[in-house]
């Protein structure tokens, strides 16, 4: 999306180069483009076609790999297969999936390094959420939630409460919060 990478928070040397996976695995609501289905202007592998008129989301998306250098190249979206990015909401971290590819985030070497964030992240009051095509997964330290079609304009918060065996975690979706 942002495929001119002239931003001071991409990590220096990297670029989307051929990838185009965010043009397909995420909402974009200037122009009702659905979740895991490709933009009708991309070319795969190749870019935008509108380029030069792509919406102010597409300008300023940025996602994870290109930030952060801990990142190798294995998770660069179009090899991963799946696309990171903070969510607005106080630091979330949203893996949106290639549908044909429902699965890849759960392979090795991926699943470890999510597993320690979902852990970490809790105890700082950040979740990690997955999305394929419409619908979510909460990934919360105690067990996977399906939450169903989840919308552009809804919103996920996670509440916790003591138990006998350590902390409950809660997923509700609040529907058009946006
Ligand atoms: S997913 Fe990341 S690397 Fe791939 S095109 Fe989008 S911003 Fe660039
Ligand atoms: S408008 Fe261009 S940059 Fe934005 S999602 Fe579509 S193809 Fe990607």
């Amino acid at each position: 999306m942002s495929n001119d990478n002239d931003s001071d928070l991409t990590v220096p040397g990297r670029a989307c180069g051929t990838c185009t996976m965010c043009c397909k695995v995420l909402y974009i609501t200037d122009f009702a483009k659905p979740a895991g289905r490709w933009c009708s202007h991309v070319k795969p592998g190749l870019g935008c076609s509108i380029y030069d008129q792509r919406p102010q989301t597409c300008r300023t998306f940025l996602c994870k790999w290109l930030q952060d250098d801990h990142m190798g190249d294995e998770w660069k979206p179009e090899r991963s297969k799946f696309v990171i990015s903070q969510m607005t909401e106080g630091g979330n971290l949203l893996i949106a999936v290639d549908p044909n590819f429902a699965n890849a985030w759960r392979r090795p070497p991926y699943f470890a390094v999510i597993h320690r964030w979902i852990l970490d992240g809790a105890a700082q009051g950040r979740f990690v959420f997955v999305r394929i095509g419409e619908r979510c997964l909460a990934l919360l330290p105690d067990g996977e939630r399906d939450l169903g079609a989840v919308g552009p304009l809804d919103r996920i918060a996670v509440s916790r409460q003591a138990g006998p065996a350590g902390p409950v975690f809660t997923a509700t979706v609040h529907r058009n919060a946006a």
